[in-house]
């Protein structure tokens, strides 16, 4: 299986990339942010729960995320692969992670790190607050989501990196020029 993990900052365009990697490779898409979006629209337990800690800018406590994504992998194995979005988040998830796919017989195979400006990623989510209607976008939010980035998920770059498995792609520019950028970094890995 072909297992991609999208990597990078609130804004980086994550999301946006994700579904062009699955159009073109025909993987499924696990976003555990979207996961909690729909419990949040379905007010659930859960969904209650998660937004108690995204509202804030927080992130959500790595027990509930990594039950969350074991549910999604029960039934993985007659796809070509997974592509990982907003999630791992910390080093402990990035280690179960791997726990949870070894399980499979699998593992991570590439991480694409969108490299984005700080700047940059500020405007473009204050740019989607003004549709998203998420409750995170908004200026004080997106303060404390981008310190939370580096001070927790930006050390997983490293981790990643010392395993060879980490391709630095540059986030600005247009859509299509960063897919393809992309598109070269995993078709190098599969051909
Ligand atoms: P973005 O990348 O724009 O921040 P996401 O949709 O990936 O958006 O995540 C939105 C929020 O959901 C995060 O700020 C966090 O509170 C929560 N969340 C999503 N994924 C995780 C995760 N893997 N671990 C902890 N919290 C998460």
């Amino acid at each position: 299986m072909l297992n991609i993990i999208i990597f990078g900052a609130p804004g980086s365009g994550k999301g946006t990339q994700s579904e062009k990697l699955i159009e073109k490779y025909g993987l499924k898409h696990i976003s555990t942010g979207d996961l909690f979006r729909t419990e949040i629209n379905k007010k659930t337990e859960l969904g209650t729960l998660a937004d108690s800690y995204i509202s804030k800018g927080q992130l959500v406590p790595d027990e509930i995320v990594i039950e969350m994504l074991e549910e999604q992998l029960k039934s993985c194995c007659d796809l070509p692969g997974f592509i990982f979005d907003g999630f791992p988040r910390t080093l402990f998830q990035g280690k179960s992670l791997d726990k949870v796919l070894s399980k499979h017989d699998e593992k991570v195979s590439l991480v694409l790190s969108l490299e984005v400006a700080d700047e940059e990623l500020i405007q473009r989510l204050l740019k989607r607050g003004e549709v998203s209607g998420r409750s995170d976008d908004n200026r004080e939010v997106i303060e404390s989501r981008l310190n939370v980035y580096y001070e927790q998920t930006a050390p997983l770059k490293e981790f990643y990196s010392n395993q060879g498995k980490l391709v630095k792609i540059k986030g600005h520019g247009s859509i299509e020029e960063i897919f393809e950028s992309m598109s070269k970094a995993v078709d190098q890995l599969i051909t």
